[in-house]
């Protein structure tokens, strides 16, 4: 679909809901993606992107930086404390703080360097046991804790588990931003984003929808 279906598809559900047009920002999710369809989306104007690996996005966002201004780099993908450093200094932001151990490397690394991506706390909203994600029960202390040990949160993301209502998902995470104070809510794939604009997400994250199904053979 082209992108800018899928941004008329935003501003339409911002519109329905009453919700400010324009404050929902759309994530172009370019994993795995081949390069000339990143580029065209890049060309059609484009500079919010994610991806969920640090390996394969160190890989072509430094070259694509050179060739296009202003590109916004989300990690959408679980982080390795080995590599937080790499992280920090690709990405703009980071969507998946979903442990202490992770928390305590990214305030060390940020007093270090005197830089910090925004940050997005991953909540496992469905408690799923193969998922990461803080769970819902201890989102509030995990909240509390990041943020004495210095870090700025933004918000938080989630991603429902696929058998389930995502809205019912979208509506705790939204809950569970609201009593903390965090404005942003990364939440909405391809098959839900709508759903998502409706239950407050400030970035949806779209991949195949914009670029196609993904090849990963
Ligand atoms: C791949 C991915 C997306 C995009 O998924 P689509 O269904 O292709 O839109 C969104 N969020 C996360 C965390 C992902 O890994």
């Amino acid at each position: 679909m082209p992108l800018t279906d899928i941004l008329d598809r935003i501003t339409a559900e911002e519109v329905r809901t009453n919700r400010a047009p324009g404050t929902t920002h759309l994530i172009a999710v370019s994993k795995v993606q081949p390069l000339e369809r990143v580029v065209a989306v890049l060309e059609e104007g484009h500079r919010i992107f994610g991806e969920n690996k640090v390996q394969e996005a160190m890989g072509k966002w430094p070259a694509l930086r050179e060739r296009f201004a202003g590109v916004e780099l989300h990690l959408i993908g679980p982080l390795q404390t080995n590599k937080a450093r790499q992280a920090m200094q690709l990405f703009d932001a980071i969507h998946t703080l979903d442990r202490r151990k992770l928390a305590r490397t990214i305030a060390r690394l940020a007093e270090e360097t005197g830089h910090c991506p925004d940050l997005f706390i991953q909540v496992n909203t469905g408690t799923e046991p193969q998922k990461a994600g803080i769970l819902p029960a201890d989102a509030d202390a995990f909240i509390a804790e990041c943020r004495e040990l210095g870090l700025k949160i933004k918000g938080l993301m989630c991603i429902p588990p696929i058998e389930e209502e995502p809205s019912l998902h979208f509506a705790l995470l939204a809950k569970i931003a609201a009593r903390n104070d965090l404005p942003e809510l990364s939440m909405g794939m391809s098959s839900d984003f709508e759903r998502a604009i409706a239950q407050g997400a400030t970035y949806v994250r779209v991949g195949s929808a914009i670029f196609g199904e993904r090849d990963y053979s």
